[in-house]
């Protein structure tokens, strides 16, 4: 028996509880209509104008989606900005909105175990635990460990096998001085993961993945200790959620009859789109 959205929503706050996301956030239903039956469901990380298309292309009713399509408020729904025509085309094909966001960064599992899976490494814990939770398990980031020790050169080709490819690729800033120290341990954070290097400094991880990186936070990072740094795009360091929460969600339908049929899209909506790599010491015209 196919459920109403508002049974599904019931299912994804208790998955990722609204109580979970930053004061900031904008998590939720964006549109849709409670009462309309779902059958199909799709996941992606960015609600854009190529997800939309896709889903309605494959007949979901739902489409969920981990950035939000409005984070700070709007007067107009329009169809005359890129956000109102996606509302417009939703809601004209029947497809609901959903949001998970830093509650499902928080949530156990979460994004960044998606992250740590993806890169096969065990969690043993958050990177910044959540205090309301006995068990210590919900939290932002995750701290794990490698099955054997790798070097920063190897490690990042490690990552970069790993992850989605996308035209970034893996960015690394390790201490030249020490190419071989070895990586036993690694912070990592799904998304833009420069707001808790206190955390990761604290931790004493060897490594840290995480995306948007920017110089400064980086620089100090760097100084600071023999942190390796692995700048991964937004994108790829996300996606691997999806397939987490497909699966959690296929979980519950399963218990409760639903026959959901749920997919992941794997169009990269990353906004890079080429990557010309430059070297300083091969480049023509590169100071010496
Ligand atoms: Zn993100």
């Amino acid at each position: 028996m196919p459920p109403v959205l508002s049974d599904v929503i019931s299912a994804l706050d208790a998955l990722w509880p609204p109580a979970l996301a930053e004061d900031w956030d904008a998590t939720g239903l964006v549109c849709g209509d409670p009462q309309a039956p779902v059958s199909r469901v799709l996941f992606a990380v960015d609600p854009v104008q190529e997800i939309a298309d896709e889903a309605i292309e494959r007949g979901a009713q739902l489409l969920i989606t981990h950035h939000p399509l409005y984070l700070r408020g709007t007067t107009s729904v329009a169809a005359d900005t890129f956000k109102g025509r996606v509302v417009h085309q939703l809601i004209k094909h029947d497809v609901a909105l959903f949001v998970a966001h830093t509650n499902a960064d928080r949530a156990d599992p979460g994004v960044s175990d998606a992250l740590a899976g993806a890169l096969d490494l065990r969690v043993t814990g958050p990177l910044i635990p959540d205090p309301t939770d006995p068990a210590g398990r919900r939290g932002l980031g995750r701290i794990c460990a490698l099955d054997r020790p790798l070097t920063p050169a190897e490690f990042a080709r490690y990552a970069a096998e790993r992850l989605p490819a996308t035209a970034q690729g893996v960015r690394v800033a390790a201490d030249p001085a020490a190419p071989d120290r070895p990586i036993r341990t690694v912070a990592v954070c799904g998304g833009s993961g420069d707001s808790l290097f206190a955390a990761v400094r604290a931790a004493g991880v060897d490594a840290y993945v995480t995306a948007d990186l920017r110089h400064h936070p980086a620089s100090e990072a760097r100084e600071h200790t023999g942190l390796t740094l692995v700048d991964a795009a937004h994108w790829a360091t996300e996606w691997p959620w999806c397939a987490l929460a497909a699966a959690e969600l296929d979980a519950v339908s399963e218990r409760h009859g639903w026959g959901l049929r749920t997919h992941v899209s794997h169009r990269i909506t990353d906004p890079w789109t080429a990557h010309a790599s430059s070297d300083p010491n091969t480049t023509p015209g590169a100071p010496n």
